[in-house]
């Protein structure tokens, strides 16, 4: 008989998270830098339901998360392609000639599900099942690292049962 891979080697976040290390970095969104042409194009080039919403991509400290930036098309007057767009509580005053901002904080996720990269998958698929979650950021010593979605979930669930019939962990 083989020894069972999961004595050997757990199965942590950082495997089933994306993106992985081949892939392009996490699409995310700057909280009060981008205009609603930058998040449409974002939008149109990528398939992703979400982007998590970072203070800026330097410091990438985790903000919230977006359930679904395509619903939020609120109609709001004045809202151009260079509206800036404020995922923000306090919006800045601005300049005269500046079109109306589009005001989106409504539509976040105020308090996304994170876990660390170094979490064993048995804790976050536990934790998606007891919680409902559809989605979950992987943070490494406080920085937004990847995401973990419900169907990357399933997959990985999918997987495990291939790699271990007998395995009714996940059931
Ligand atoms: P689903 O997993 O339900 O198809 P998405 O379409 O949002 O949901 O995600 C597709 C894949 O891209 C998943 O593997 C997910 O982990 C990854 N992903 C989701 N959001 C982002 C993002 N903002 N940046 C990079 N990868 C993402």
């Amino acid at each position: 008989l083989e020894a069972k891979e999961e004595f050997s080697h757990k199965t942590l976040a950082m495997d089933v998270m994306r993106p992985r290390r081949s892939d392009p970095p996490l699409s995310v969104l700057t909280q009060d830098s981008l205009t609603v042409e930058d998040v449409e194009t974002l939008i149109a080039e990528t398939t992703y339901s979400g982007f998590p919403v970072v203070v800026s991509h330097e410091s990438q400290r985790l903000v919230d998360l977006i359930i679904s930036i395509e619903n939020a098309r609120m109609r709001q007057d004045g809202i151009v392609s260079t509206s800036r767009i404020f995922f923000t509580e306090y919006m800045p005053p601005q300049p005269p000639e500046s079109p109306a901002p589009l005001k989106l904080r409504g539509i976040m996720d105020l308090s996304p599900f994170t876990v660390t990269d170094h979490t064993a998958m048995e804790i976050v698929v536990d934790i998606f099942r007891k919680l409902g979650l559809r989605q979950c950021l992987v943070t490494h010593n406080g920085r937004l690292l990847g995401i973990i979605t419900k169907k990357d979930i399933l997959k990985h669930m999918a997987q495990m049962a291939n790699r271990d019939p007998d395995s009714i962990l996940f059931n």
